[in-house]
């Protein structure tokens, strides 16, 4: 469903992506890791186009992304908008609106995003909020809640807009210990309905249980990739070297 070939991006001078080639498939769970400033938050933002790839190619569901790429033959080249609607994502600082109530944090976009009138996009907010337990919490503004309710509302939020693929940046980096477990627990609940999911995380345990493909990333390069047990059985020394030091 996803397809990255080639892509390379640079900030000023610097080169953050060099060659990124990756294919994702449909309802698969990928786990990006390695070390900060490796690139994998810029992997999941050429996804979406927040950060747009100097060269190389972006495809997803088919439709071809990007700029100034040459269009393959019978590719259509899709608009950035049309891409949001199929790419949610969920950040590491939830960004939610303060000043709106859970629901309508879930509802706005629905309106903007999918013309939905009001109650309309209230009522599916609220199925949204249902699916990741917080029903009871629709009043509530993001001050009234804790991290772990916040950033299920922000799951929340993304399920809302029935996305192909859901993209994950450390979702779990900025909540106290005891609120991670909450939030896994809610991505492990978007896994089990087939949702294709790309998530950056540094919770190992979680990693070998959700990824059915793990990229492991340095210097801007995928240097290897695995299905399942690939934490145990993976053959680059820095990738070993990565997790004896992490886990
Ligand atoms: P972390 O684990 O710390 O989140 P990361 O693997 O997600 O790291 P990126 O955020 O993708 O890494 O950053 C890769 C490199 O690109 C870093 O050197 C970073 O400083 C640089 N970079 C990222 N975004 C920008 C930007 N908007 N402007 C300039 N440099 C940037
Ligand atoms: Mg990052």
């Amino acid at each position: 469903i996803i397809r990255l070939r080639g892509v390379n991006k640079s900030f000023g001078k610097t080169q953050v992506l060099h060659g990124i080639d990756l294919e994702i498939e449909r309802g698969q769970h990928v786990v990006l890791f390695g070390p900060s400033g490796s690139g994998k938050s810029t992997v999941l933002r050429s996804i979406n186009l927040l950060a747009e790839p100097d060269s190389g190619s972006l495809q997803v569901d088919g439709v071809e992304y990007g700029p100034g790429l040459p269009g393959e033959a019978g590719v259509r080249r899709g608009g950035r908008l049309a891409l949001r609607r199929k790419v949610g994502m969920v950040f590491q600082q939830f960004n939610l609106f303060p000043h709106l109530c859970a629901l309508d944090n879930v509802g706005l976009p629905l309106r903007k995003v999918h013309g939905m009138g009001r109650q309309q996009a209230r009522d599916a907010a609220a199925v949204a909020l249902r699916q990741v337990g917080l029903l009871d919490r629709a009043g509530n503004y993001p001050a009234e809640l804790s991290g772990g309710q916040q950033q299920r509302v922000a799951i929340a939020r993304a399920l809302a807009l029935e996305p192909e693929v859901i993209l994950f940046d450390e979702p779990t980096s900025a909540l106290d210990p005891e609120l991670v477990g909450e939030v896994l627990k809610t991505m492990r609940l978007v896994a089990e309905t087939g949702m294709t999911m790309v998530v950056v995380t540094h919770e190992i345990g979680f990693a070998k249980e959700i990824g059915d493909l793990n990229v492991f990333m340095e210097d801007g390069r995928i240097v290897e990739t695995g299905p399942r047990g690939f934490y145990e059985n993976c053959s680059s020394d820095r990738a070993r070297e990565f997790l004896r030091a992490v886990m």
